[in-house]
């Protein structure tokens, strides 16, 4: 069965105008959408989970979504953290490694920039569920690096986390969802086994493992159209899976 690979950036009660509102989730529609998820008989998975479900033809009723959550922001720990918690849900998150204990600093607003977790935050919530990924170091679209500093973002971030949280790390996010054939190679040769993109669709088993599509959930999206998207019908903003 395909499966809705969800992404989120940041969640949190308030947004001004710096708020990059495609990346922002109120608190309480999260709280609403993962009680959906709940009690609508969904199971939180993860991709190497699902890639095993795939590989093993599992294709029963139950319906599966994965939860992802990019950049690390320290809204992560100060409120997605607890609420996954309550739910006993597990979900992925991708770390800017040189960007860590600092602050978001591609971001082009210095208004929009928001804190990142620091060692001892990524280290807690490695052993409760959350899978630790790489989102490179600088957070710098990876095909606008030559082939020495693409290969350095990829291998020198892994390596990186994994000296931090003595665990291996075998998941990558492309920063801005960018990335090309040559990456690709890459993120292969450094060893990552999945890497997910912005493609907007579900994801199914003739998927690349190294390119997975993402679907966005965003301030705009009311629980209707949450539900939509999960469902994979046609929603409100045209989205079709
Ligand atoms: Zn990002």
């Amino acid at each position: 069965m395909d499966i809705p690979v969800l992404i989120y950036h940041q969640v949190t009660d308030d947004s001004d105008e710096y708020t990059i509102t495609d990346c922002h989730c109120y608190t309480n529609n999260f709280i609403k959408q993962m009680e959906y998820l709940k009690s609508n008989g969904y199971a939180i998975i993860t991709l190497a989970q699902a890639i095993d479900n795939f590989k093993n033809n599992i294709n029963d009723a139950q319906p599966r979504v994965i939860l992802t959550f990019d950049d690390a922001f320290q809204s992560f720990f100060e409120v997605v953290y607890p609420i996954l918690n309550n739910f006993g849900f597990p979900a992925h998150l991708y770390v800017p490694v040189h960007r860590i204990g600092g602050y978001s600093s591609w971001m082009k607003k210095p208004k929009s920039q928001k804190n990142i977790m620091n060692i001892e935050q990524l280290q807690e919530v490695s052993h409760n569920n959350i899978i630790i990924g790489s989102h490179t170091l600088t957070h710098t679209k990876l095909t606008h690096l030559e082939p020495f500093h693409q290969l350095k973002e990829l291998e020198l971030s892994r390596k990186i986390l994994e000296s931090y949280l003595g665990t291996s790390v075998s998941d990558l996010s492309y920063p801005h969802g960018d990335f090309d054939e040559k990456t690709l190679k890459f993120v292969a040769d450094v060893g990552y086994k999945t890497a997910v993109t912005c493609n907007s669709k579900f994801f199914n088993r003739y998927d690349d493992s190294l390119s997975i599509p993402r679907i966005y959930i965003t301030q705009q999206d009311t629980l209707e159209m949450f539900i939509s998207k999960v469902q994979g019908v046609k929603s409100l903003t045209g989205f079709v899976a």
